[in-house]
């Protein structure tokens, strides 16, 4: 069925996340006419707030803090300040409170880190800055490696370039090694190697796996360089801004449209149509900021799909369920022993040993005892979220997939009801409580999102997985989503995919949804030239009957 002429565009994005708003500036930036469609009545995706938990009060739905954006090329050169979005830090980046009293804590100025670890065990400052330094020389180069598309060809040289400068091979031994081993092999105290474990825990990779060690490394080190930013007034703002920037320069946003089918015709995506119908067609190219497992499960057509992406579409594997909850404290957070400098993100976990326990229960398909939460102190790193003297909390944790028992009490049965998320959430708050005794106290409301709240509110978000898919070793660079489909191409022309089931992955940075437009710019060069000459022969061929 083809589309009305006010129902035809360059390009339709399916999928409003971050993603898929970037996709779509770059190819409104290019001159296309783009269509960007969205289920849910408003965009952003994962990056969106809202004020439904307390009056008065701002709560990230979903993600809060942002050193991937900010420490993105691909977000940098959007110029969102132009746009109204304006970035806020907490006084420390990060901290980890520990029973005795003390904390772990990572300031934004490197040395003041350093002089705190330094107190809790001599030498690890100097340790610090050095590991600082290295990253100096590398980061960037690094960085901007990952968020390109693998392999990644001009920034690979660039990485190459450095790498010398930062130590070389011993330098990659280091990225390829364990978090636990990175840590141990660097400092005497306990300070550092939480730090650096924590922001590891931000991926599903075990602590004492490959792959940690970056993850850990790259997060810790963005910390001490561009921080941990949030959008003032709310990650709202923040995708409020793309979407700005997007239809200030024509691009058209239709919210709560559902796209439920791709159309394929002629070999290439040629449009798509809404759960109401409504058909839409796609002169040069569709993008889908959409899980993986949808894009080839549900919204093509099973003929549409090569056999091959089918069977290797099996073993797609979703990163972990997650529990997230959102408090309205009448006050501050009580710690029993408060930090010398107020963080914005705070983990929660006894131990590097306790914080890896948690990780391999929830790998191994157990309901965590001890749940590690990541955490945030909203109103003290961004005094607009709630009246003066109050806090905007929330924090998160993970949980299986499918749940095999409770490592815990035996109480959470794994289901996901009601029921279970709150009693989960009652678990995930006594560990606050331990550490800052009258935290439930000050509670004025509590709201808790289980997975399946989770997904409801973003179809990308199945069973609670907030990456797009696994981040383990096996399902990244050239094997995300899958083998053989490691770019933003898909087996069938015209269709690219654009959310964070593809290379780099999870996390607010746009790149995967600059990639999917980048390629399908490249393409439709490609096919402006090449469609000519088609249609050319075609006519050639029918006059020689
Ligand atoms: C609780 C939570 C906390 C997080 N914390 C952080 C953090 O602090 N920092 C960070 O960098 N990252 C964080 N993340 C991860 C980050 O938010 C995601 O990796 C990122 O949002 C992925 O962007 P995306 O555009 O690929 O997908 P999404 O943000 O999930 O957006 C996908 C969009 O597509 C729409 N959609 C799906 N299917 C269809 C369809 N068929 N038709 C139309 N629209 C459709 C959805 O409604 C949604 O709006 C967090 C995620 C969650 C859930």
């Amino acid at each position: 069925m083809s589309a009305p002429a006010g129902r035809t565009f360059d390009a339709i994005v399916i999928g409003a996340g971050p993603n898929g708003l970037v996709a779509a500036n770059h190819l409104v930036d290019a001159g296309w006419s783009v269509l960007l469609l969205e289920e849910q009545p408003t965009v952003g995706g994962a990056v969106h707030s809202d004020t439904d938990v307390h009056p008065g009060f701002v709560h990230d739905t979903f993600s809060t803090f942002y050193p991937l954006a900010a420490a993105s090329r691909t977000i940098q050169d959007l110029r969102l300040e132009e746009y109204g979005l304006v970035w806020r830090h907490a006084p420390a980046v990060l901290g980890h409170p520990f029973a005795d009293g003390q904390w772990a804590l990572q300031h934004r100025d490197r040395e003041i880190t350093a002089a705190l670890m330094d107190r809790q065990h001599a030498g690890d400052g100097e340790a610090w800055l050095e590991l600082c330094g290295t990253w100096d020389e590398i980061g960037d180069a690094l960085i901007t490696g990952l968020l390109t598309p693998f392999p990644p060809v001009r920034g690979g040289l660039s990485l190459l370039r450095h790498l010398p400068k930062a130590g070389g091979l011993d330098f990659v031994k280091m990225l390829l090694s364990p978090v636990v081993q990175m840590a141990d092999t660097r400092f005497g105290g306990q300070a550092p190697g939480i730090l650096l474990a924590g922001n590891a825990g931000h991926a599903d990779i075990p602590l004492d796996s490959p792959g940690s060690g970056l993850m850990g490394l790259m997060m810790t080190m963005m910390g001490q360089t561009v921080g941990f930013p949030v959008p003032e007034g709310g990650a709202g703002k923040f995708a409020e801004a793309l979407a700005a920037r997007f239809q200030a320069r024509g691009g058209r946003i239709e919210t709560s449209s559902r796209v439920a089918h791709i159309d394929v015709s002629g070999g290439r995506a040629s449009g798509v149509r809404t759960a109401d119908g409504t058909p839409y067609e796609a002169r040069r190219a569709v993008v889908a900021d959409v899980v993986a497992s949808a894009l080839y499960g549900d919204l093509l057509d099973p003929t549409d799909v090569p056999a091959k992406v089918h069977q290797r579409m099996q073993h797609f594997r979703l990163d972990p369920g997650t529990v997230k909850v959102d408090w309205a404290l009448d006050g501050p957070i009580p710690w029993a022993s408060p930090p010398p400098y107020a963080p914005g993100t705070f983990h929660v976990a006894d131990s590097r040993h306790e914080m890896n326990q948690a990780l391999q229960q929830v790998h191994d398909g157990y309901v965590p005892a001890s749940p590690f939460l990541l955490a945030g102190q909203m109103t003290t790193t961004d005094p607009t979220r709630s009246p003066a003297g109050t806090e905007s909390v929330w924090a998160y944790t993970h949980v299986p997939q499918q749940t095999v028992a409770d490592a815990g009490d035996g109480t959470i049965r794994g289901t996901w009801d009601l029921d279970d998320a709150e009693r989960f959430a009652d678990r995930m708050q006594d560990r606050i409580e331990r550490l800052a005794p009258g935290f439930g106290s000050r509670i004025m409301t509590r709201r808790v999102m289980g997975p399946r709240e989770l997904q409801a509110r973003n179809a990308n978000l199945v069973g609670g997985a907030i990456n797009g898919g696994t981040a383990a070793i096996d399902q990244q660079l050239f094997f995300r989503p899958i083998p053989g489909l490691g770019r933003a191409e898909t087996p069938i022309p015209g269709l690219f995919l654009g959310s964070a089931s593809a290379h780099p992955g999870g996390g607010v940075h746009g790149a995967p949804g600059m990639n999917a437009a980048r390629a399908a710019l490249a393409h439709g060069r490609v096919d402006h030239v090449v469609s000519p000459v088609r249609d050319w022969a075609r006519s050639v061929r029918a006059r020689l009957g």
